[in-house]
């Protein structure tokens, strides 16, 4: 149920739904979804072990006992966060509260996070509560939407928070303020061309740091000014945290923004240079043109996507362009991030597997499991579409246990019927390296199965092995303590590879695909790559190259000794009942 509804009001407005849960009046959870987790730094599992899935453990100790009489007297109150929330900006508020008026299922209650440094409501959470009638939803949904999220605010702010409508610092309307001027703004006169510009002051850290927060504040409060004074272009202006500006502008042509953006900018820098004893600030922006069917509030997202999109070179000034290819991404994460749940229970995630050969015998002796998602419409999106989409969301969690239930289902039916068996490696994502059941819910599934654990091996990437080294080394050892292989996947794409040989002991290392690229291969990758064998060799280790494509290669490979190999020059990845007949 609420599902749906959550459903509905994602789709009216994206940008704002962000956390979603539910809960009964004593503040068990019901649901949440993945951003909450996200959010605070758990994972779903970790929060049913450790807060019984309490919400009231998000409520400050000394605020509990008000928290509870709140949830009873459908007042609506502002509580404090506890440092749950570390990985998040400072200063978050759990708004939580009863709308029972609006409510007709007695156990929601709903919640908006709040930053009141800015003002800003980033996460938004909202009750299952029912629309009167199906034709509520074909008004201006959006607008009623921001309408009640600044009612919201307005109503829950405790006193000395009230005056919120200016920022102190540089006098600029807040963001809520903003939306109701912009708005304004081009209400009263439709015909111009408007954007959303977000900029950063790069490094302005370095200003409060070194010069204290007065200096930092000043130089807030002259940008401030200085582009409020550019009438022509600049309608109004606020500031979002810290050192994020966000203006509405007008342009004639959007072939020129970026470039009087830039200028804008330049010549603010070169005030502050001049000014403030060579002190060269540096800024990056990004536009987001609003067309008749983007609100306000995500053209700030995009406009944010835009600048991140031109920060890689902090030395100049920078602005980007929001693109038909960013919307594009957009679009595909809020697909997958809305489908991938369905799309696992409607089978449409499958395994494949790909040989890896011995290079001295040239038989079959183990597979890679690679998942693969074919949509309804028969598509076949490849893992590096999605992958990195639910490795952000959480989700890679599940879709790997499903990989790996799947592999194991598929060796104890070969072992019943005593057909031949090889290893099969599984891919091992990052997410679970925080997750300290993990060794133990991979044991469980192979005991389930009844599943030799030598017949499975883990592949860890290079880059996660060396991002979590301590958590690594010690999973590692804990999956060679049960008779598990392990190999480090990606070996050579980064750039601590021989640091990591140094730390951590693992069965098989498995050259990156890089190495083996279009056309000969170079002396100098043959030096490193016998180099690699020879010395996974004195430490006991066996090496597979990967992405074997040519017949050169293969025997490059056997000539100095590599153990095996996997690539398309063998076999590509391929459905099981294809496997099947290869590994009789
Ligand atoms: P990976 O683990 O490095 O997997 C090897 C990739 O190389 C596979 O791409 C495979 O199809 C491809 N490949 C194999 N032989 C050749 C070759 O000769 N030439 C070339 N050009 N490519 C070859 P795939 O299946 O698209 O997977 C891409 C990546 O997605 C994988 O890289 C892995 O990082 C990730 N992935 C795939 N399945 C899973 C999964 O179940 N869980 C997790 N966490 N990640 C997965
Ligand atoms: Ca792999
Ligand atoms: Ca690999």
């Amino acid at each position: 149920m609420i599902k749906a509804k959550v459903q509905t009001f994602r789709e009216v407005s994206p940008t704002y739904i962000n956390l979603i849960l539910s809960a009964t009046r004593e503040g068990t959870v019901l649901e949440a979804d993945n951003e909450l987790f996200n959010l605070i730094g758990f994972s779903k599992k970790q929060f049913d072990t450790y807060f019984q899935s309490n919400l009231i453990h998000f409520i400050r100790e000394d605020q509990r006992g008000d928290f509870t009489q709140l949830i009873h007297s459908n007042r609506r109150v502002i509580f404090e966060c506890n440092s749950l929330m570390n990985n998040s900006t400072n200063d978050w508020r759990l708004l939580l509260g009863y709308p029972c008026e609006r409510v007709k299922e007695e156990e929601s209650v709903y919640a908006t996070l709040v930053n009141l440094k800015s003002q800003r409501f980033v996460k938004y959470g909202i009750s299952s509560r029912e629309k009167n009638s199906d034709s509520d939803m074909e008004e201006d949904e959006e607008e009623i939407l921001e309408e009640i999220i600044i009612q919201e605010i307005e109503n829950n702010l405790p006193l000395s928070e009230k005056n919120y409508k200016c920022d102190k610092i540089t006098g600029l309307p807040n963001e809520l303020c903003f939306f109701e001027k912009a708005k304004k703004i081009m209400q009263k006169e439709p015909q111009k061309n408007y954007a959303i510009v977000y900029t950063d002051i790069n490094c302005f850290g370095y200003v409060n740091k070194m010069y204290g927060y007065l200096e930092g504040n000043r130089l807030l409060a002259f940008f401030a000014a200085m582009m409020k004074r550019e009438r022509d272009i600049v309608k109004e202006a606020t500031r979002l945290s810290a050192d994020n500006f966000v203006f509405l502008i007008t342009y004639d042509t959007k072939d020129t923004v970026a470039e009087q953006i830039c200028m804008l900018n330049e010549e603010f820098s070169g005030q502050c240079y001049q000014e403030r004893m060579g002190l060269r600030l540096i800024l990056s922006s990004g536009v987001a043109f609003l067309e008749e069917d983007t609100s306000i509030m995500s053209a700030i997202d995009n406009a944010n996507t835009a600048r991140k999109s031109v920060k890689g070179n902090s030395l100049i000034t920078s602005c980007g362009l929001f693109t038909e290819e960013m919307q594009q991404r957009i679009l595909w994460e809020t697909y997958v991030n809305q489908h991938m749940e369905a799309a696992l229970s409607n089978k449409e995630f499958c395994v494949y597997y790909q040989p890896k050969i011995s290079l001295q015998t040239e038989r079959i002796v183990g597979a890679e499991a690679l998942i693969r998602w074919t949509t309804p419409d028969g598509e076949i999106i490849p893992p590096v579409r999605f992958i990195p989409i639910l490795e952000k969301n959480g989700f890679i969690e599940r879709l790997d246990f499903f990989v790996y239930e799947e592999v194991c289902r598929f060796l104890r039916g070969r072992i019943a019927k005593k057909q031949n068996v090889v290893p099969i490696s599984v891919n091992v994502s990052g997410a679970h390296l925080t997750d300290s059941y993990f060794v133990q819910n991979i044991i469980s599934l192979v005991r389930r199965y009844e599943i030799p654990s030598y017949l499975i091996e883990l592949e860890l990437t290079e880059t996660v092995c060396i991002e979590n080294s301590e958590v690594a080394i010690d999973m590692v050892r804990q999956f060679r303590e049960h008779g598990f292989l392990v190999s480090i996947d990606d070996f050579g794409s980064g750039f601590s590879s021989l640091n990591l040989l140094k730390d951590m002991e693992t069965d098989i290392i498995k050259l990156d695909r890089q190495f083996f690229r279009e056309g000969e291969m170079h002396k100098e990758e043959q030096i490193i790559i016998s180099s690699i064998v020879h010395m996974a060799k004195k430490l006991n280790m066996k090496v597979i190259s990967e992405g074997v494509e040519t017949h050169a290669q293969s025997e490059f490979l056997k000539g100095i000794m590599c153990d095996m190999a996997q690539g398309y020059y063998f076999a590509k990845p391929m459905p099981l009942d294809s496997f099947e007949e290869v590994i009789v």
